[in-house]
Order: structure tokens, then sequence, then C-alpha cells
């Protein structure tokens, strides 16, 4: 038995995995594989169709945005963001919480000016700071809302009246937000909506159209609304497996369902970390993320020996990320409760043997 932490690519539903191992042989009963018919056949406008009306339940949107599914991963957007939005004699407002964070504040700024709200680099991105102020002629403000690599999480939506733009790459779906307040969410969607190859962007559509400069038309958010996602040959089959994965969630209960779930398996795992001396969260307690659990050991040969045991015990991906060390724990949607607590029952029984 495998228990899949990995921060991305990661854990799916099995039932995605069957579903789409079966299209590769045979789409829906038509004899053709996923992987040959033609992005432009009313077998495929269905996936699309189905996969964007997924996302606008599972997420309540209004009419005014618009889902996209784009080439290029999360960080195409830290460029066509700003492209699409920041005229180069105006400025945009950015928080600065990790390395996904600080790497569109340099894209942002190929484009126009960029004010750094506040920044946590001071304490390597271990917590979210507080009572920053958000300049209120900004073009828009934006910030990442799960730090994937140093375990954040922003818990509230910033209090602004200007356009909110969010990257929510590893904590989309994955708990309730009120998404209309935003005028452009991005995601990559190898976390917790599919395969690797396609990225979501919901937008406002109220908020393109207004900056002065010309743009190639696969950069242009709004040549991709009137195309329908479909300016040029779309990542036909992840597109397919998010709305296996979109469907999934669905059947689960949708977004309040599942983020029931995810807050029992973060809580199980920070109690763990709380209660065994041991073991030591790098984060500050009202910032923890509840995705992606970050914890270090004081004595490396017992993060090597405990690494050892993680293995053995069939149990992926927790070694922590180079600027970090120590372990990284992910908790996507897909991974079941079971996961952690067999996980629990592993770091006990090393705590016992270690202490
Ligand atoms: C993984 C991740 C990215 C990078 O996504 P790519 O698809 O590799 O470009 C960006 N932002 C966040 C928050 C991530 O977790």
């Amino acid at each position: 038995m495998i228990h899949n932490f990995n921060a991305g690519p990661s854990i799916l539903p099995r039932q995605v995995f069957e579903q789409a191992s079966q299209a590769i042989v045979d789409f829906n009963n038509t004899g053709l594989s996923i992987l040959e018919i033609g992005h432009r056949t009313p077998l495929f406008q269905a996936v699309l169709d189905e996969a964007r009306a997924l996302i606008k339940e599972l997420m309540h949107l209004d009419n005014d945005h618009e889902v996209l599914f784009l080439h290029g991963g999360a960080t195409t957007q830290f460029f066509q963001v700003p492209m699409n939005l920041l005229d180069e004699d105006a400025k945009a407002a950015y928080l600065d919480c990790g390395v996904w964070g600080s790497k569109p504040i340099k894209e942002a700024a190929l484009f126009g000016t960029v004010e750094v709200v506040a920044s946590s680099k001071d304490k390597n991105y271990s917590y979210i700071p507080k009572h920053f102020q958000i300049p209120e002629d900004a073009a828009y403000f934006h910030y990442t809302t799960n730090n994937t690599i140093e375990g954040t999480q922003m818990h509230a939506i910033p209090d602004t009246r200007i356009p909110l733009v969010a990257d929510m790459s590893s904590d989309i779906l994955s708990r309730n937000m009120d998404f209309n307040r935003f005028a452009l969410i991005y995601a990559g969607a190898q976390k917790n909506i599919g395969a690797a190859g396609v990225n979501m962007v919901v937008v406002n559509k109220n908020i393109l159209g207004k900056v002065k400069r010309r743009m190639p038309s696969m950069m242009d958010y709004r040549k991709h609304i009137e195309n329908g996602s479909m300016l040029n040959t779309p990542p036909v089959f992840a597109i397919y497996v998010c709305m296996l994965t979109l469907r999934w969630l669905k059947e689960q209960g949708g977004v309040t369902a599942i983020e029931k779930i995810n807050d029992q398996k973060a809580a199980l795992l920070y109690d763990t970390l709380d209660r065994i001396p041991l073991f030591r969260p790098t984060v500050e307690k009202a910032d923890r993320s509840k995705m992606n659990v970050v914890f270090v050991m004081d004595n490396p040969d017992q993060e090597k020996a405990f690494l050892d045991l993680c293995k053995k015990e069939g149990m992926i991906g927790v070694k922590g990320h180079r600027s970090v060390g120590g372990f990284r724990v992910s908790l996507y949607n897909a991974l079941p409760l079971s996961s952690v607590q067999i996980l629990v029952e592993v770091m006990q029984h090393f705590a016992l043997k270690h202490a």
C-alpha cells in the first residue's frame, strides 16, 4: 500500500486514474482513444463544457466570471496577469509570502511598477504578514493563497476594494471561499484539480480590455474567452482528467464536504506534531496550511532515520523542499484520511523508539 504525500504532481482519486486509463483505450465506447479525437469534435466539446460547468458550480461563480483552461502552468500566469491588467505607467500591489509569491513579483516588474506591501522573507517565509496596507490606487492586489513550499496559508480574504488576483494553485477547491470576490484566480492543475499541463483561470470579464498594451493573441484573456479556450489545440487529455476529478469532487458532496475532511486531516497531523517533542512544525500556528504541512527534527540523524522508516512503510513524498529542509507532507483533496492516520501511527511509533 502506497501513501502519496507528494507536493505536485500529486495524488488524484483512484477512480480518476481508472477512468482516465479506460479513456485512453476506448473513450465513451467510441472505439477511439481520448488521445486521438479532434479537439473541435462534439466529443471533446462535451468534456470542456462539463469541466467548465463543474468549476462554475463547485465555486458558485456568477455570470461575470469566465472559466478558461490554458497552457503554460501557473508560471505563465505570473506574466500573463500583469500583461493584461497592468499598464506601464500604473502600479500593482503584491504580497511576498514565499518562493511562489516572489516569482510573480519579478515577472510583473517587467510590465509596470510593483509595490510589495509586505514580505515574510525575514523569517524564511514562516508566517503571513499581518496589518499591511493595500494601496487604493493600485491596478490590483496579487497574493498566493497557499504557500506550497513553506506551508503557510492565508485563512481570510484580504480586505480591499481594488481587484483581487490570487494564485490558488495548491489549495484550489480545498475550502469554501467567496470566489466571486476575486477579479482573477489561477491554478496549475497538478495539485488539486488534475494532471499537469493545464492551468485553470477564472476571470471577471469586466476587468479586461483596460490596458493600452498590445499583446499576442495567446496572451490575451479576451481572445481565449471569445474562443472558448480553443484559440489553439487545448491540452485535451489534461482537461479530461480535470473533468473527471471535478466530477469526483461533486460526488463527494463538493467543496463543503471535502473541506470537512481536509480539516480533519490537518488537525490530526498538527495535533500529533504538537504533542511529540521530536517533531517541530516550522510555521506560525495561526498561518498553518491545511494542504502542505512542514516540519523538521532537531537531530539530522533522526531525520534520516524517520525518512527511511517512511519509505519502508510506503510513504511517498514526505521529504521537505530543499529551501526549508526537514519534511513536507501534502494533504490534497484526494488524499484519504486513512493515509494521515497511518502516518501519525508511524510518527508515534518512531517517537517511542527514539525519545
Ligand atoms: C506549483 C505551484 C506553482 C507552479 O506551477 P507550474 O504549473 O509549475 O507553473 C505556482 N504557484 C504555486 C502556489 C504552486 O504551488
